[in-house]
């Protein structure tokens, strides 16, 4: 299959991956809720997939949902939905465009106008701050 622009080899993410990133990207494994890194970021910035790089999130689309992952409530980059049956549930499941990687699960119970709740494994992502316009601070 070449249904991704990104592609490489089991070995080739396990030695890229931590075995906690690799667990989750590559296998669907959930995180613990409430233990993700980046659950509580709150400046201003992108979150990246980490296992290729691509732009999904922004902070502004950030929302603190409770349900103990970053959740948020559109994408910034292309994000792959798909069905999920697994644990007995329908779910869709949300995957990275560009390597298929798994973030997590999309749901239609969102509190903002968008009524979408993307919620997202911290071990999916990385976060990089918005540099500030300028120097000054005060
Ligand atoms: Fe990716």
């Amino acid at each position: 299959m070449s249904e991704f622009a990104v592609e490489k080899s089991e070995n080739e993410w396990r030695e890229q991956l931590s075995p906690e990133q690799f667990a989750v990207l590559r296998q669907a494994a959930t995180e613990r809720p409430f233990t993700g890194a980046l659950l509580d970021v709150d400046e201003d910035g992108l979150f990246h997939c980490a296992g290729c790089g691509t732009v999904l999130f922004s902070q502004d689309q950030k929302f603190d949902s409770g349900c103990g992952w970053p959740s948020f409530d559109a994408e910034a980059g292309t994000v792959v939905k798909r069905l999920d049956s697994s644990h007995g549930m329908m779910r869709t499941e949300i995957l990275c465009g560009t390597c298929g990687g798994h973030l997590g699960h999309l749901f239609n119970d969102g509190p903002t106008p968008s009524g979408l709740r993307y919620c997202v494994n911290s071990l999916s992502l990385t976060f990089t701050p918005r540099p500030s316009d300028d120097a000054t601070e005060d």
